[in-house]
């Protein structure tokens, strides 16, 4: 029987959500001896209570569109037959198929010591976990974030969802829903109930869905949700909730009410923090979560922090990137050898549909810091594919720097689009302008031809009127 109190690890890893289980994989894959503390599901929230479950609905929300939309395709219009408990089954059928990735039995037979229960710091040095006490070289707190609970008068006397009770708790298909919040995780939900029958109000407190998106993204996703039968609030805080009858009432900026049988909470997340004792171990803190250097580092060095639970990026493949620089930092003996971490190039996707996929500046960014650039615009409508698939709603925002083809952003909205962000992304990482992509062979007919044909729009605008002179010369001597 091994005693584990005796054990000194390489690493500690606190949270089996993304970022604690690539660290924990990584590093036992490289021969250290880890040991993985989790206190809920294995998985955390992407398998369990967010990207794989939301994901998985999101799909069949767009088969039933897809029927609505059916006359599109030169079919009849229908309106899909479907029990809703089935199509929650079916989400959750999908996920428990993808969770033996993350299970225990999985990580266990990696060579990773998986212990259930809540971690506490109880020095700098040592974390308890049940009656057990773990010692490491190394530290990762990994805690993620949960769903944040806002401050309204009345909210904890009516009944609400979160995205972490959603998707276990509602089986039978509410008649309507107030979605608090209009960020990514509002709009994706909201429009995916709408699409199965539910009466959606989404309610946002800020000027736009999406505030991180240009206006002009945001305003095309809030126009295909009204669309499609979702009541839209903007500028809309929320000041006070109450029960009336079996119904949800929600009151904002103080005369407008809202009601509807269920209520979903989507304002933001909140870092796992409490629980953590982090003064124990004197890693600095604050509301947005846990402080870090470039290299992942806490306030103190052999105590590293990755994911939700720090005050960057809440995305679980910024989960996953972060974490394989702590796995190649615990590694290294010393700070000049160590990986430091680069946001420069971060993309993301709202998934609702269509697409809102993002990388590096959109044009609101751009302008808050001072960063001049050129705008080169394409229409969906522009790329054949688009077209004979009748997806041609959406465009894409291709930013460069004044006077040069280096890309510093690119914004798509279409069918598609997070795929599609990733020639994006490559470019940008290995800076390879949008004149090159123009230059590089694209298949026709797809998607993909929207980079070459903002690529062409680039090359146009070298085309000077001096440049032009003189081709127009070279061109009347070849006559
Ligand atoms: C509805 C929804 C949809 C989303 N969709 C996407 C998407 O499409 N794409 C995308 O990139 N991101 C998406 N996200 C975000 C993504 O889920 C998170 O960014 C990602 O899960 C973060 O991973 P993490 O490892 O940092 O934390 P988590 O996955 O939250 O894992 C942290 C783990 O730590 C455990 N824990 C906490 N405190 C302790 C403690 N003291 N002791 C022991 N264990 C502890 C928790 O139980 C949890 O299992 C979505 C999120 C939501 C809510």
């Amino acid at each position: 029987m091994r005693n584990f109190d005796n054990e000194r690890y390489n690493l500690v890893v606190i949270g089996a959500g993304t970022a604690g289980l690539v660290a924990a994989a990584g590093t036992v894959g490289l021969g250290g001896r880890v040991a993985l503390i989790e206190r809920n599901k294995m998985g955390g929230d992407c398998l369990n209570f967010g990207c794989v479950p939301s994901k998985a609905l999101i799909s069949s929300a767009r088969v039933a569109q897809l029927m609505r939309d059916a006359s599109k395709w030169g079919f009849e219009r229908t309106e899909p037959q479907f029990d809703f408990a089935t199509v929650m089954q079916r989400m959750r059928a999908r996920r428990a198929q993808i969770a033996p990735n993350d299970s225990q039995e999985r990580f266990e037979s990696l060579g990773v010591d998986v212990f259930r229960g809540q971690a506490r710091f109880v020095s700098p040095h040592e974390v308890k976990v049940g009656d057990r006490t773990l010692r490491a070289r190394h530290f990762l707190i990994a805690t993620g974030s949960r769903a944040t609970i806002p401050n309204i008068e009345g909210i904890d006397s009516v009944p609400y969802f979160t995205n972490e009770t959603i998707f276990d708790q509602l089986n039978d298909k509410p008649r309507s829903m107030i979605v608090l919040g209009g960020g990514p995780i509002g709009c994706e939900l909201g429009q995916a109930f709408a699409r199965l029958g539910v009466k959606v109000t989404i309610v946002q407190a800020a000027p736009q869905l999406l505030p991180p998106e240009d206006a002009d993204v945001a305003d095309f996703i809030q126009r295909r949700l009204e669309e499609e039968g979702i009541d839209v609030r903007l500028n809309a805080s929320a000041t006070r909730v109450y029960r009336d009858g079996s119904d949800t009432v929600l009151e904002f900026t103080n005369t407008q009410r809202v009601s509807a049988e269920v209520l979903l909470l989507a304002v933001g997340r909140t870092p796992n923090l409490r629980a953590l004792d982090l003064a124990a171990a004197g890693v600095d803190y604050d509301e947005s979560g846990v402080r870090t250097n470039d290299y992942l580092q806490t306030s103190q060095p052999h105590i590293y922090a990755a994911g939700d639970i720090t005050n960057k990026f809440k995305f679980t493949h910024t989960a996953d990137f972060s974490a394989r620089i702590v796995v190649r930092n615990v590694l290294m003996p010393l700070q000049l050898l160590r990986q430091k971490v680069n946001w420069s190039a971060v993309p993301w996707c709202t998934f609702t549909d269509p697409e809102v996929a993002h990388v590096g500046f959109g044009e609101k960014e751009a302008n808050v810091k001072g960063i001049e650039y050129d705008l080169f615009r394409v229409e969906l409508a522009q790329v054949d594919r688009a077209v004979v698939e009748s997806e041609e709603a959406g465009f894409a925002k291709i930013l460069t720097g004044k006077g040069s083809d280096q890309i510093v952003g690119a914004t798509m909205v279409g069918a598609h689009a997070g795929d599609l962000l990733h020639e994006f992304v490559v470019a940008m990482n290995a800076r390879v302008g949008l004149g090159r992509i123009a230059s590089m062979i694209h298949v026709y007919p797809t998607l993909a031809e929207l980079a070459r044909k903002a690529g062409d729009q680039y090359n146009k605008t070298r085309l000077t009127p001096r440049a032009k002179r003189i081709f127009t010369w070279l061109y009347s001597q070849g006559r």
